[in-house]
């Protein structure tokens, strides 16, 4: 049967306990959460950190205590996927450190910049990307390749060719972003038919695009990310309990669909991470 990934965005950088109370903040919430989320399918956590006032934030220290919480738990062996752009004012060097440090087996890789929220620029230069893809390599960490819009995709496969990015490439596809690509299922197929045949890819639908882009990308024989970062509800006017509410739903739903919910072993061979 074949396997299907599911990966949580817990926390993200943008929704508050306004937004939805059960948004896991602190490393210690967001370390329990990660737990509920593994025992509801989860293979894979991705992880974002908040300051003390509960915005986004890159600070080391916030990431080194969440994934000491995680690793502490040796009968829990979630991937973990560390953001690398958690804090709009942070510099290149400082999106760089934790991974440097804490070697997460994924990290995201933001293949190109664009108008954020019609409010800021989400910048990722190219002497940026080009370093932290050789960063990536040096300390065995695969890319997560997040894909907001199709010329993303182009500047994935121009690193492929100059060997910043190494094959087999694994693809985020992220839907629904203003300023991005819309949640549409035409979007999807069309950006699933740039990408070289020996990839693996991912696809999430923020907001109102969640469940026809999770439907759709099952369909298609991506694997899924849910989580809070993306979505803070559970249906129409109806706030989500928690994260792990939302991975049990994309599980049953790869249920339903005939596959089998990938383990974190599973996850890391499908994904030919190697260690
Ligand atoms: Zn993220």
């Amino acid at each position: 049967m074949p396997k299907t990934i599911i990966s949580v965005a817990t926390t993200g950088a943008w929704p508050t306990k306004k937004d939805n109370p059960n948004v896991p903040l602190t490393p210690k919430e967001i370390a329990e959460d990660v737990f509920a989320c593994y025992e509801a399918g989860a293979a894979i956590a991705h992880l974002h950190m908040r300051d003390d006032n509960g915005a986004g934030t890159m600070d080391i220290n916030k990431f080194r205590e969440t994934v000491k919480l995680i690793k502490a738990r040796k009968d829990i062996p979630i991937v973990l996927n560390l953001t690398t752009s958690g804090a709009a004012n942070a510099s290149d060097e400082v999106r760089m450190a934790h991974i440097k440090e804490l070697e997460p087996e994924l990290a995201s890789y933001d293949c190109g910049s664009m108008n954020w929220m019609h409010v800021a620029v989400f910048l990722n230069t190219p002497p940026f990307l080009e370093q932290l893809g050789n960063v990536m390599q040096e300390h065995n960490i695969k890319p997560e390749i997040e894909i907001f819009d199709a010329g993303m995709v182009y500047n994935a496969l121009y690193y492929l060719k100059k060997g910043v990015l190494k094959a087999p490439l694994h693809f985020q596809f992220v839907l629904g972003a203003a300023g991005g690509m819309a949640a549409t299922i035409e979007n999807l197929v069309f950006l699933k038919s740039l990408i070289p045949s020996d990839c693996t890819w991912a696809a999430l639908g923020i907001g109102k695009g969640h469940i026809p882009i999770l439907m759709a990308t099952l369909a298609l024989g991506g694997h899924l990310r849910v989580g809070m970062e993306d979505n803070v509800m559970y249906g129409p006017g109806q706030l989500a309990e928690s994260n792990a509410q939302l991975v049990k739903r994309a599980a049953d739903f790869i249920r339903l669909a005939g596959n089998e919910v990938a383990t974190p072993a599973e996850a890391k061979q499908i994904l030919s991470i190697t260690r």
